[in-house]
């Protein structure tokens, strides 16, 4: 119809799902194949939240939860070989990231319900059932176990940026050309804009939601922030994150945000969660040590620390 093959066109959804603001971005021969695209990664999306939200009664998480200290329970191999990475990750991160802190979120609660501190003795008695090394997996038989009572995993730190992930895959197989899906601030991208131009990725100035203090190119890789300015309560004056430092028992402290750059969302997400509970110090000396991962650090007082192969212009503080 005269029009020229080249040009392709883009089309960005925004969407709830998994609990957050998702936004899924793909580059097509036209609109119409854009939103068949489109469907398509949010069905894969619904497909990874009912396997393992821990909101879902009938997901595997679930399952896994309501056994704890009963019985091993069979799993699909994907959540098998998730919780699998998750365990590898927690051992990188010396347990700073730990899906076994979800035996701790009866007592800090980050959706407005909380009404007081909890006391040092409910920290206490929740945080002896933390510890990834508790989980008992077998491979042979896909089932996973939870030897004691109370126990619980929850996946609120990695299952977005593995849903990113996944959707990513699938439309790369279907051959879509270039896309975003930013699943609620963990992201991946592949391909390019319809323009040709790379995709970039503002890094959020957490001190004002609306603004970006950095834009970073982003080529077929992935980027993730955790930030003390999504979710959290205030009590006494002070600001407490929805990241639990699983080894204190207490939400996290000192950091604004943490961004982390890598191949894939899944780590980038998970990474973030450790770095932010690690501290700006030892969670860059980490990423330091890992092969083709980044970070960009903000602390409490807005200054912006990296690692070392972070490039940009504006390393100063911001205002
Ligand atoms: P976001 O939800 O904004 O992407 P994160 O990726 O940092 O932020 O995930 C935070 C969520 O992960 C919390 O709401 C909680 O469900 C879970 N979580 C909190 N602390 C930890 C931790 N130390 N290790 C693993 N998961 C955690
Ligand atoms: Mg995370
Ligand atoms: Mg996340």
């Amino acid at each position: 119809f005269g029009q020229n093959s080249n040009r392709h066109t883009s089309v960005k959804k925004v969407l709830k799902l998994m609990g957050s603001r998702f936004e899924i971005t793909v580059v097509a021969p036209n609109e119409e194949i854009a939103y068949v695209n489109i469907d398509e990664a949010v069905m894969e999306i619904k497909r990874i939240e009912k396997l393992i939200s821990s909101w879902d009664l009938d997901s595997e998480t679930s399952e896994i939860n309501r056994f704890a200290g009963i019985r091993p329970v069979k799993v699909s191999p994907e959540v098998f070989a998730l919780i699998e990475r998750s365990m590898k990750i927690a051992e990188i991160t010396s347990g700073a990231f730990d899906i076994t802190y979800a035996s701790m979120d009866k007592i800090w609660r980050f959706d407005g319900s909380m009404n007081r501190f909890p006391t040092e003795e409910e920290v206490k008695l929740s945080i002896v059932k933390v510890g990834h090394e508790k989980i008992k997996l077998n491979a042979k038989a896909s089932t996973v176990f939870l030897p004691e009572r109370g126990m619980k995993i929850g996946f609120g730190a990695i299952g977005k940026g593995y849903a990113a992930d996944k959707a990513k895959e699938l439309l790369v197989k279907k051959e879509v050309l270039g896309g975003v899906i930013n699943a609620g601030g963990d992201l991946t991208t592949w391909g390019t804009k319809e323009t040709k131009e790379r995709w970039t990725v503002g890094i959020t100035n957490p001190l004002d939601k609306e603004k970006v203090f950095s834009w970073l190119p982003v080529v077929e890789s992935s980027v993730a922030t955790s930030g003390n300015y999504e979710r959290f309560f205030h009590y006494e004056g002070k600001k407490y994150t929805h990241i639990i430092d699983p080894r204190t028992g207490y939400p996290t402290t000192g950091t604004r945000s943490v961004t982390v750059f890598a191949k894939k969302a899944e780590l980038c997400d998970a990474l973030a969660t450790a770095v932010f509970v690690m501290g700006r110090d030892s969670g860059i000396h980490m990423v330091n040590q890992l092969d083709g991962v980044e970070v960009v650090v903000i602390d409490d007082d807005n200054k912006v620390h990296k690692s070392s192969g972070i490039i940009f212009n504006k390393t100063e503080e911001m205002n």
